[in-house]
């Protein structure tokens, strides 16, 4: 598993119960999309009442309006205890609220932040920062023709549905962005994989030091020798930063990749607590940052201008927040919300979640998707994007996404392999037996020198480092351990029908589509499924390697509100509601039909870049 993904790993699936208690919060949706519901009704006129009252509204048609899109009643005047004033209000104190109040802050406005959880919530890792300082500093700066090749490749990954100018925003900003996120921190290592002339040496003592001491909160669930006291010291202590992938393998070319992925990213270690802190310390000295409390609407003046948010304490009790210049909703996904998942993501509702397993004041998950809620009853059009776009990741084989051989569960070969970790996860729902095999033989070692740079993929095997109980552990640097690839290997076997009945496939089929893979490897092409040749590697010298692609687990969605590029919230007809900003995980727009794999971290990236505009253009009434 990749260092981004061990915490998630560690941590497992999101926790049953709480998820489970988030669900009983929920509208009776929620209840009927997870079989919940009660006794069915017995006529047709009950089994309406019946349905409506689980899926909130219908139409004359029969069309069905999900409750959470069913505003709910005005608050009575005289409930609201307290009027609180200022010129932004920031609802969600996350990555993407954190940043959006510091920016307003910044450019001088008053700010008031309303979270209901009792502390600020940061994590992960990765983030997307191109041109970064520290990239600069490193030697790695894309041209203008690079930058503008990101952008028509995010565009064409969206289909070229999404908001041109907005994703150009990220592309062209998120590296100055990152800096100015860092400015906060007074001290931070950049961990350097150094390339040397003519010799590849890389730092890796100094890699491990990440996995040791400066990751011992997270390694503390894979290293048996971390102590509570040794943990408590790493989370007070500075952050790794690494520009990820780098130096990349000399002989890939961004340019002839199908899926091509840039190297733009920088990971943050442990996690962007370790950063975000600084952040999150300026903003509770500077505004009126409220804990505990739950944004329950939005409130409009008569000319439809969005002026403030109606929350409500832990008792119930109602106060306002008036917002001068603007509202900023950065309340995070809908993951951990079954009824809005099921509405919008249809095909992530069989997946198993990974969210992080996070509560409110009142122990319920958050992530339940209340801003998509607030922000619809104000009437902005949420993003539909055919389907909602959600994470679906897949961490591979033993050698990770690499474009080795794969096989279904009939043994056959069914793809061109050479495709991303998010293509991993979403074909292998699709193909026969619901698996896919990766196979590879004793010449893997020298076989990854022309694989990719991308999300857990590999060109380089190193020997040694046998007894680190941690997978992949040079993710960053595209390297892995022959140990790690043996550990991670399900099967392996001297002969390949001995592969085959360890894997439960049949083996003349097995036998046929491996003779065939060689064959074409021979021949100089792949007149099957088309992959280029330097990524055919031939299944010859035993022993022989079989792992079962992990299968693909939904982390959160990444669609919100239709947005423009000024991060303002738009009505159904796209035109912008004045005075509601959106950032981080609220921003849609921006991907269309997939999270795709083209940056790493794009999320995080969409919290600070879109976090700091939404903070800037509603302080500056823009
Ligand atoms: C396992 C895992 C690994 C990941 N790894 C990466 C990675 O490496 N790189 C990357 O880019 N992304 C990663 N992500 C995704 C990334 O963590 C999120 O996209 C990002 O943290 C979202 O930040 P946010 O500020 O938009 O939302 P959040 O962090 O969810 O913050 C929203 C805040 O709003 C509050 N809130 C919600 N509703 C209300 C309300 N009604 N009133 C008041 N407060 C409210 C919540 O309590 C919360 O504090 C990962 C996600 C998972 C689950």
């Amino acid at each position: 598993m990749g260092i981004e993904e061990t915490e998630a790993q560690a941590r497992g699936a999101l926790d049953r119960r709480s998820f489970l208690k988030g669900a009983a919060a929920l509208s009776g949706a929620a209840a009927l999309s997870l079989g919940l519901a009660g006794c069915g009704p017995k006529t047709a006129e009950e089994a309406k009442a019946s349905a409506a009252d689980a899926m909130g509204t219908f139409s004359e048609e029969g069309v069905a309006t999900p409750s959470f899109l069913v505003p709910p009643e005005p608050v009575d005047e005289a409930d609201i205890v307290e009027e609180v004033e200022a010129d932004v209000v920031v609802v969600g104190m996350g990555l993407a609220g954190i940043c959006a109040a510091r920016a307003a802050l910044e450019e001088g406005a008053s700010v008031v932040c309303l979270e209901k959880g009792t502390e600020y919530h940061l994590h992960s890792h990765q983030i997307t920062a191109i041109n970064s300082a520290i990239a600069k500093e490193q030697g790695v700066e894309f041209t203008d023709e690079e930058l503008e090749r990101v952008l028509n490749r995010m565009m064409a990954d969206g289909r070229d549905r999404c908001n041109y100018n907005l994703v150009k925003h990220m592309v062209y900003h998120c590296g100055e962005d990152f800096d100015w996120y860092l400015e906060k921190c007074p001290d931070y290592t950049v961990v350097r994989a150094e390339e040397t002339a003519g010799e590849t040496k890389l730092d890796y003592e100094a890699i491990l030091n990440i996995c040791t001491d400066g990751l011992a909160a997270r390694a503390g669930r894979h290293f048996d020798d971390v102590t509570p006291e040794r943990e408590e010291a790493a989370k007070a202590g500075a952050p790794y930063l690494n520009l990820f992938n780098h130096p990349v393998n000399p002989a890939w070319d961004v340019t002839d990749e199908r899926y091509p992925m840039f190297a733009s990213v920088i990971a943050v270690e442990p996690n962007h607590s370790y950063v975000g802190k600084h952040s999150a310390a300026y903003v509770e000295e500077h505004a009126d940052v409220r804990y505990a409390v739950w944004a329950k609407q939005l409130e409009k003046d008569d000319a439809g201008r969005v002026t403030g948010v109606l929350f409500a304490d832990e008792d119930g009790t109602y106060r306002r927040a008036k917002a001068g210049k603007g509202v900023i909703l950065a309340t995070g996904n809908f993951s951990s919300n079954p009824a809005m998942v099921d509405y919008y993501c249809r095909s992530a509702a069989e997946l198993e979640p990974t969210g992080w397993p996070e509560v409110d004041a009142k122990g319920d998950v958050t992530n339940t998707g209340d801003g998509i809620s607030l922000a619809a009853w104000a009437g902005a059009a949420i993003d539909r994007s055919e389907t909602m776009t959600y994470v679906c990741d897949s961490y591979g084989g033993a050698m990770g996404c690499n474009p080795f051989l794969l096989v279904d569960g009939l043994g056959a070969r069914f793809m061109n392999e050479d495709v991303t970790g998010e293509v991993f996860g979403a074909k292998s729902l699709r193909v026969a037996g619901k698996v896919m095999w990766q196979i590879f033989d004793d010449s893997f070692p020298d076989q990854v020198a022309n694989m990719p740079v991308g999300h857990r993929c590999y060109w380089r095997i190193t020997e040694g480092y046998d007894d680190i109980p941690l997978g992949h552990l040079f993710d960053p640097i595209g390297t892995m351990t022959r140990a790690e690839v043996e550990k991670m290997s399900q099967f392996k076997a001297d002969t390949l029908e001995e592969l085959a009945e360890q894997m439960g496939v049949p083996a003349d089929a097995f036998v046929a589509t491996i003779e065939r893979y060689n064959e074409l490897y021979d021949l100089g092409r792949d007149e099957d499924f088309g992959k280029r040749h330097d990524r055919m590697a031939p299944v010859r010298t035993p022993p022989f390697y079989a792992t079962a692609i992990t299968p693909p687990k939904f982390r959160n969605t990444v669609g919100g509100v239709m947005s423009d590029e000024h991060v303002h919230a738009l009505d159904e007809n796209n035109l912008p509601i004045a005075g509601l900003y959106l950032a981080g995980s609220m921003v849609g727009n921006r991907f269309h039909g997939c999270y795709p794999n083209t940056n790493m971290g794009q999320n995080h990236a969409g919290c600070i870049v879109y976090g700091r505009l939404a903070g800037q253009n509603a302080a500056r009434g823009v």
